[in-house]
């Protein structure tokens, strides 16, 4: 059976090691540790040695905040996608002579998913991944069309953990040491294409709702990243919209996630969240991560366009809180926390009412 491993922590790396072929890898990365609720929070680590995953920041590193190179790309040629699409089914051979597992291929429209799961795991997987897209899409009123890699999103998913760190070891060099799945953006090369893929595993019994839980908040960080260019974006945006979307996909995670957020909000004396709002939370803080979520949640409420606005400024340059003022006029960080607290002591379950 699969341990009781609960969503405890979670590392989003960046890593902008030049590997050979002058590509970025940019990796995000969920990880599980047994016995407590969910936490997760974020690491954006610095520059790795070339070729090398990027050591998991302590803490004190982890106020850089950085993304892969954004200098302005210059228009991107003709890319091939049939082609590409071709190049990354033909990984499959090479991934099961190495790693000497049973992988198959199945495809849905956006994805490729190579697993060693059986049969109806495969389906309901593609059906989660295009589900997900397309409400995220619809939730930053995105066209359903619009391209956001090159290719598809290649997802691997193993039935062993040990599958899994021998794929990161030998085909990211990454190491996923407690870890439960991780997003590469794979290059960046000027005009280049745009590849991205999933990786994670999925012990055959039992768990299935929390692996769900990880495919959507990884897909939603692959999805806000790659959406028109990538930018560094704030922590709290990105982790709020990958838990966000968590629930918004399956609604009975909602009163879990709200709890930390009401506590927060209702705590004596009163803790303010501008760290959160402008620094980096540690790995621990699962608090952070739901505070993160509810601010999400608060805007939307309040205007769902909002969201894609906001987003869309910061994809253009513009800095976090204007962004912010500029989406949700009125709104600066002290403002937005201010009505946050009150919305969420109005409306989010109080711990007595959320289920163990
Ligand atoms: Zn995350």
């Amino acid at each position: 059976m699969m341990e009781e491993g609960k969503m405890q922590n979670e590392k989003l790396k960046i890593i902008n090691g030049r590997i050979p072929g002058a590509a970025v890898v940019l990796v995000l990365m969920l990880s599980f540790v047994s016995g407590s609720m969910a936490a997760d929070a974020v690491v954006w680590s610095s520059a790795a040695p070339s070729g090398q995953a990027a050591p998991v920041a302590s803490p004190s590193a982890t106020v850089i905040l950085s993304a892969p190179a954004t200098e302005a790309l210059p228009p991107r040629p003709q890319i091939d996608q049939a082609a590409i699409v071709q190049s990354q089914r033909d990984r499959l051979g090479e991934m099961r002579r190495t790693l000497q597992t049973a992988l198959v291929a199945k495809e849905s429209k956006n994805y490729i998913l190579f697993s060693d799961l059986d049969p109806k795991m495969r389906n309901a997987i593609l059906v989660w991944l295009e589900d997900l897209r397309t409400k995220l899409m619809a939730r930053l009123a995105i066209p359903a069309e619009q391209r956001l890699w090159d290719g598809k999103c290649l997802v691997v998913v193993f039935s062993q953990q040990e599958a899994l760190d021998a794929f990161a070891r030998r085909f990211d060099r990454h190491l996923v040491t407690h870890s439960r799945g991780y997003f590469v953006l794979e290059a960046r090369q000027a005009g280049g294409p745009r590849l991205v893929h999933i990786a994670t595993y999925q012990p055959a019994e039992g768990g299935i709702e929390h692996f769900r839980d990880v495919l959507v908040h990884e897909s939603t960080h692959a999805l806000v990243e790659m959406y028109r260019e990538s930018v560094p974006l704030p922590l709290w945006v990105h982790e709020g919209l990958a838990e966000y979307m968590t629930v918004e996909i399956d609604p009975g995670l909602r009163v879990g996630k709200e709890v930390p957020a009401y506590q927060r909000a209702g705590t004596e004396p009163y803790v303010s969240i501008q760290r959160i709002l402008t620094e980096p939370f540690p790995p621990s803080d699962i608090q952070a991560y739901e505070v993160s979520m509810s601010l999400i949640d608060y805007l939307a409420s309040r205007d769902p366009d909002g969201i894609r606005r906001f987003l869309d400024l910061m994809k253009d340059g513009t800095r976090g809180e204007e962004a912010l003022g500029q989406a949700y006029p009125g709104l600066n960080y002290k403002e937005l926390e201010r009505r946050w607290r009150n919305w969420c002591l109005r409306w989010y379950a109080p711990p007595e009412k959320a289920k163990s």
